[in-house]
């Protein structure tokens, strides 16, 4: 190979300069950047020959075709980030499925279903207060009526957004019928630091975690630092830390939990006054719905003991439900079979972050492909995994759609 071959990574590298900002990219839906982003998508799939299309919620889609006429076997991930993201998250699925199908255009390999990558719009929610927007609606899980009635932070509606200039694409046909693809499989770094640590550097995963969240808020007694003895103090924020720490502990109990708190505000906030009031949101996820029930039930137990304890008022409530999904087992036997096919080692592993395949599951069998993040860092700039294994899940990725294919042409 030439030192001059072209690489997915390069490819990447051109997409992080789309909405790049000194602390990552900034590349949320229906801004210059995005769109952008999927204005290269398009060139790049048009160069390989794809028939190329849109929907009404952002969506695009790039088919090669099968020998039959049938619903596509689909692959893709989203190529919006959140305001600080990196270069892979989202993107590498998005553009790896381009590069699965050019390689089969190169190896002569015909399938007998179509095979069709998408990138998704808004997986993340950044702008727009819904996550899985764009693979969401593609699902009917949320329909277009109430997406375009979803505000950001700016006041601009999503319908706004989608058909000024940076919504959907000029000169791409739109597509206004929704057909459930046979399959799905969407290819993404891990996010986590499992296949690194571990050594592998294939993963097929087993699901993506359900999530709780909650809003615990504390209501105590304010009063003067200097004043207040401390055995007639009630204050929310030392309960608060105690409610925290002892639901770490519980996690942590727990091989098949996490637990996270991470935002927290103390009322009035200041040096010297006893905090009157702490509202924080508490974070659950498991692909185990039962420990998910049981850790519901323990985050509430808990915040009252502790609360009653400590003489202060304490209110739970329930801000966000989504079940665990299961990815589909006879696709994960065909990703099996496609990576020992390879000579590849794989780990099955579960999903602590939510992904596209989560929506696309309710209408089509889905499975996933992890590769590793280097530190399993993701959202942040520095996110990084290597040219090899961004090489190695391309391989991966093309080999399973031809299995997959293989498979489901001989079920009929
Ligand atoms: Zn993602």
């Amino acid at each position: 190979m030439s030192a001059a071959a072209p690489s997915i990574a390069d490819d990447l590298r051109r997409l992080a300069t789309l909405g790049a900002t000194p602390l990552g990219i900034d590349r949320r839906l229906f801004t210059p950047s995005d769109r952008a982003a999927r204005a290269q998508f398009v060139a790049w799939a048009r160069a390989d020959g794809r028939r190329v299309t849109q929907d009404r919620a952002g969506n695009v889609f790039a088919q090669r075709a099968g020998r039959r006429a049938a619903a596509p076997i689909l692959t893709g991930s989203h190529l919006d980030t959140v305001p600080t993201g990196g270069p892979y998250d989202g993107a590498y699925g998005a553009v790896a499925a381009l590069w699965a199908l050019r390689r089969l255009d190169q190896d002569a390999v015909d399938t007998e279903f179509p095979l069709e990558a998408v990138a998704w719009a808004g997986e993340e929610g950044s702008r727009f207060p819904l996550g899985c927007l764009g693979s969401s609606a593609f699902a009917g899980l949320n329909d277009l009526a109430s997406l375009e009635a979803l505000w950001d932070d700016d006041g601009v509606s999503f319908a706004a957004a989608r058909d000024g200039v940076n919504g959907l694409l000029r000169g791409v046909a739109l597509r206004d019928e929704t057909r459930a693809p046979s399959a799905y499989v969407e290819l993404h770094i891990e996010q986590g630091p499992v296949l690194e640590n571990r050594g592998v550097r294939l993963g097929n995963v087993t699901a993506i975690a359900g999530q709780r969240r909650f809003e615990i808020e504390v209501t105590g007694e304010s009063g003067h630092a200097g004043t207040v003895p401390m055995g007639l103090r009630h204050d929310a924020l030392v309960a608060a830390a105690e409610i925290v720490v002892a639901l770490e502990a519980e996690a942590a109990a727990n091989d098949s939990v996490v637990v996270t708190v991470g935002r927290l505000v103390v009322e009035p906030n200041q040096t010297n006054v006893i905090p009157r009031r702490v509202t924080f949101r508490v974070d659950a996820r498991s692909i185990d719905e039962s420990v998910l029930t049981r850790i519901a039930a323990d985050v509430v137990a808990t915040a009252e003991r502790i609360g009653a304890r400590r003489g202060v008022h304490v209110a739970v409530a329930s801000i966000e439900r989504r079940a665990a999904v299961a990815m589909d087992a006879r696709l994960r036997s065909a990703l099996a079979e496609a990576f020992a096919s390879l000579g590849e080692e794989a780990l099955d592993l579960p999903s602590g972050a939510g992904h596209d395949a989560m929506c696309v599951a309710a209408i089509a069998p889905a499975a996933m492909i992890f590769v590793p993040s280097a530190g399993g860092r993701s959202h942040v700039g520095d996110e990084f995994t290597s040219p090899a294994d961004l090489d190695l899940g391309v391989a991966a990725l093309a080999q399973a759609l031809v299995t997959i294919d293989r498979r489901m042409a001989k079920e009929g």
